[in-house]
This record gives C-alpha cells, sequence and structure tokens, in this order.
C-alpha cells in the first residue's frame, strides 16, 4: 500500500478473498499491518467481523455441496496445481512473509496432501452374519473453521486447509491479525491454481474482532468443525464454544518442551541441537526447547559449549541472508520475555550472556539469553518463553530428568539427547509428550504426525493422521443379501 514492497509484489492483496471474489469489510474498516523489524506499515487489509464471517460460512456451505462430490484425484489435482505454484512464487511469499515476521529464510512449506488425498481408505469388515456385509468409508466432515497464528504464517494455512481440501472439506481460514498478508498471497494462489469459488476463503479481522469471529465459526450450524493453533487459553475457550454444537475440533497449543542431555550424549550434537530448536524463528514455536535439564557430569562443559555457540548468532532483519535471530513478533512478546528474564535473575539466577533487548536494532529484538540456577520459584521454569532465552537445570539421575520434564500440564514436543539405547527406548516411551526427539532438534515435517497430549492439544496435523481431524467414519451396512 504505502511502501515499495507492494508495488513490486502482485502477491500483496488488500481485500479479504470470499466465494472466489476480493471483497472489503462491510463497515469498509481495515487496519495496519507492521514489519516487526522495521516497525513500518506493510499494509493494509479489511477489518472484518462476525457478520462478513457469516457470509464467507455460507459461500463455503454452499460450495460443499459439490466440491464434497468431487474425486480424491480430483483434490489432488487442485491441490497439486496449488502447490507448484506456491513452490513458483516462494522468493515472493518469503518475502511478504519477512516483512512481517522474520524468520530463517529456509521457513518449509511441505504439503504432502496432493498425495494424501488420493490414500484415503475405507475398510470391509468380515461379517459375523451370513446375510449381511459391513464397510467403513470415510467421509468429508462439511465446512472447517481454520484459525491460525502469526508464527508460521504459511505452514499453519497450508497444512490445515490441505488436509481439509483433501478430505473433500471447505473452508473458512481466520488468520493471525499479525499475518493476513500471508495469508491473502496464499488466496491468490488458490485463485491462480482454479480452485473453485468458496472452497478456500480467507476472511481477516483485527484482535478486536477475533473472539466474535471464532464464536460464530465454533457456534455456526453450518460449521462443521474447527481447527485451531494458538494459545492454549483460546484453545480451551474454543473447545467450550464448541461443546454447544458438539463440534469436531483439532487444537495445537502451547508446548513447554525439556531438552535433555544425559552424560553419556555425544555434546557437540546436542549443542547443534540446542540451538537449532531453541533459536529457530527466534524461540516462537511451540515445540521450541523450553527447558534444558543437563545431567550433572557434563553440565559445565555443555553450558560454556551452547553459550559459545549462542555467541556467533547474528541478529537483524531476517531479510538478510546472514541473520540467524530476528525479532520477536510484537512489543507485548519482548516485554513478556524480559520479565521472565529479570524475574529469574532477581531471585538468584545466573545471567551468562544476553538479559537485555537489543535497543540498537529496534525495540522488538531481545539478545539472545542463557541463565542456569534456576529454580522452580522462578518464571522461566514453568511458563512458555516464546523467545531466545535458554534455561538450563541441573539434574543427577534419569528418574529426577523425567519428573521435572513432566511435570507440566503441557505436553507438545519433547528432545533428548543419549547415548545408551536402553536408555533411548525407556526415556522416549516415558515422556509425556506426543512428540519425542531422540538425538535431534528438529522434527516437524509434513510427512510425521503433529501434535500434543495433556493441555497441549487434541488430534495430529501432517502424515495421514491429518485427514482424519477432517474426514468421519460411516458404517454401512448391506442387509438381506
Ligand atoms: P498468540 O499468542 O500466538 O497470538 P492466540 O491464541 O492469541 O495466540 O492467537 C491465535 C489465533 O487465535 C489468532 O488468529 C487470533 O486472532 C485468534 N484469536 C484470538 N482470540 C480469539 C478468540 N477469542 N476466539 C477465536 N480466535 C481468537
Amino acid at each position: 500500500i504505502h511502501s515499495a514492497v507492494d508495488s513490486q509484489l502482485p502477491l500483496v492483496r488488500d481485500k479479504a478473498f470470499v466465494n472466489g471474489a476480493w471483497i472489503s469489510a462491510r463497515s469498509g474498516k481495515t487496519f495496519d499491518v507492521i514489519n516487526p523489524a522495521t516497525g513500518t506499515v506493510v499494509g493494509q487489509v479489511p477489518d472484518m467481523d462476525a457478520d462478513d464471517t457469516k457470509k464467507a460460512i455460507e459461500a463455503a456451505s454452499e460450495s460443499f455441496k459439490t466440491w464434497q462430490y468431487t474425486t480424491a484425484k480430483e483434490r489432488s489435482v487442485y491441490l497439486r496445481r496449488w502447490y507448484e505454484v506456491l513452490v513458483k512464487h516462494q522468493d515472493e511469499l518469503a518475502t511478504i512473509h519477512h516483512c512481517r515476521s522474520r524468520k530463517a529464510k529456509n521457513t518449509s512449506n511441505g504439503n504432502g496432501f496432493p498425495e494424501e488425498a488420493r490414500r484415503t481408505y475405507g475398510e470391509v469388515i468380515s461379517s459375523p452374519t451370513a446375510t449381511k456385509e459391513m464397510l467403513l468409508i470415510k467421509q468429508p466432515i462439511g465446512v472447517a473453521g481454520l484459525i491460525t497464528p502469526w508464527n508460521f504464517p504459511i505452514a499453519m494455512i497450508t497444512r490445515k486447509a490441505g488436509a481439509a481440501i483433501a478430505a473433500g472439506c471447505t473452508c473458512v481460514v481466520k488468520p493471525a491479525e499479525d499475518t493476513p498478508l500471508t495469508a491473502l498471497a496464499i488466496a491468490k494462489l488458490a485463485e491462480e491454481a482454479g480452485l473453485p469459488k468458496g472452497v478456500f476463503n480467507v476472511i481477516t479481522s483485527d484482535r478486536g474482532h477475533a473472539a466474535e469471529v471464532g464464536k460464530l465459526l465454533c457456534e455456526s450450524p453450518l460449521v462443521a468443525g474447527i481447527s485451531f493453533t494458538g494459545s492454549t487459553v483460546v484453545g480451551k475457550l474454543l473447545y467450550k464454544q464448541c461443546s454447544e454444537g458438539v463440534k469436531r475440533l483439532a487444537l495445537e497449543l502451547g508446548g513447554n518442551a525439556p531438552f535433555i542431555v544425559f552424560d553419556g550424549a555425544d555434546i557437540d550434537k546436542a549443542v547443534m541441537g540446542a540451538i537449532a530448536s531453541k533459536f529457530r524463528n527466534c524461540g516462537q514455536t511451540c515445540v521450541s526447547a523450553n527447558r534444558f535439564l543437563v545431567q550433572d557430569g557434563i553440565f559445565d562443559c555443555f553450558v560454556e559449549k551452547l553459550s559459545d555457540k549462542m555467541k556467533s548468532l547474528k541478529m537483524g532483519n531476517g531479510l538478510d541472508d546472514s541473520v540467524t535471530l530476528g525479532p520477536l513478533i510484537n512489543k507485548p512478546q519482548t516485554q513478556k520475555v524480559d520479565g521472565i528474564v529479570q524475574d529469574a535473575v532477581k531471585k538468584g539466577a545466573k545471567l551468562h550472556l544476553g538479559g537485555k533487548p537489543a535497543m540498537s536494532l529496534g525495540d522488538m529484538f531481545y539478545e539472545a539469553t542463557l541463565l542456569t540456577d534456576v529454580n522452580d520459584s522462578m518464571r522461566c521454569y514453568r511458563e512458555e518463553i516464546f523467545g531466545p532465552v535458554a534455561v538450563c537445570i541441573k539434574f543427577k539421575t534419569e528418574e529426577e530428568a523425567l519428573s521435572i520434564a513432566n511435570d507440566t500440564r503441557s505436553g507438545l514436543a519433547g528432545y533428548f539427547y543419549s547415548g545408551d539405547i536402553s536408555q533411548i527406548w525407556r526415556v522416549a516411551k516415558r515422556l509425556a509428550v506426543g512428540m519425542v526427539g531422540i538425538n535431534e532438534g528438529i522434527i516437524s515435517t509434513a510427512e510425521a504426525a503433529f501434535g500434543g497430549i495433556k493441555e497441549s492439544g487434541i488430534g495430529r496435523e501432517g502424515s495421514h493422521h491429518g485427514l482424519e481431524e477432517f474426514t468421519y467414519m460411516k458404517y454401512m451396512c448391506f442387509g438381506n443379501l
């Protein structure tokens, strides 16, 4: 809109995408999109409310009437075309992405759903009765409401919408208010790929309207299910709102990942994994290592090596390829991270590195920070930090490590490094999480099932299991044969 970025990037849109058309909010209101690395306005998009959402739901519902009867192969062809135009425009998408939420340029946009669409199978049951035959088939649930966060603005949408559309559902996406431009760019590419109107709809709204939009998506009888990624607080609210209509619900909520390093681990590999897991996207992923639990025999060595590697992280704007640590998403997040660090320091934690905002770069950058001597009275011990702060806790035995690791209501990812095969099997089974990295710090991929247990969520995304959130099983009994 105002910046040079827009005129050069055809995928930057200033309208929402409903029923195959680019539309404004009925109220005519818009809101600004800000680049956190520079603080500048990079676009304006419609600030839509429940009335606008209703229109999008109706469009998706109308479209479902025919879309549900397309063959899996037809849907796979559409998805493949969409994927191809996404790949063709990946540089432009990355630029839009970085103008809004800086992260390393290698942000993945993998999407296996063109293939998975064709592998939705049913079952034939061995009938217990000679005159009956029994089948199980899978059918699309209907309109899916997809509410996504800002931290992976492309992948969060494609892995939900890819699964929903592959299954035969239509969808209404409500992207995070911080990152509507990437969502609209994806919609532009859906249009380019020829997706029929109403199959993929995007409504944008500022934070002020998020609650009413979310409520309608949960409560409208025309919506069959919700898939949400975001905070645990909002996830719980959506769970309640979905109860009235007994809606299908998939939730990917917060994590509090333990990252355990045992005495017998390869320390250099553990440090590399720690850096990847902790500092990717500036610590702002729900699978980021949140607590480093390090056995006493190697504690000092690990902390020293981690500190050395952290010193080599380069802070700055993600459009610069050499940058490995970008800004936090917004000012409240910077303040929250600083609050967690100051709380620990005040209560006696040892600060090895960082510990303050990097003001010379702007007020959304925070220095890579390393803390030890922490205890359970400190916020950093229990809260999901979502920032570039590594907290190292010393433990003596495997039992103690597991008890600290599992002492949380979250259960998304967990990581550990060990050279002992028996220990690897024991710990992998006993960590109370949905995903485990064993001698590995980066585990997310479209091919694997992503999701948590406990308050980290319900359901799985990615792999063929991701499709199951958007299908229901129908039992058919053929009688009097
Ligand atoms: P984050 O901390 O990552 O911003 P949120 O859970 O607050 O996580 O936001 C994730 C998504 O949920 C965003 O798209 C946001 O607009 C949306 N959201 C926020 N509040 C509500 C709500 N009350 N109902 C539905 N969606 C909401």
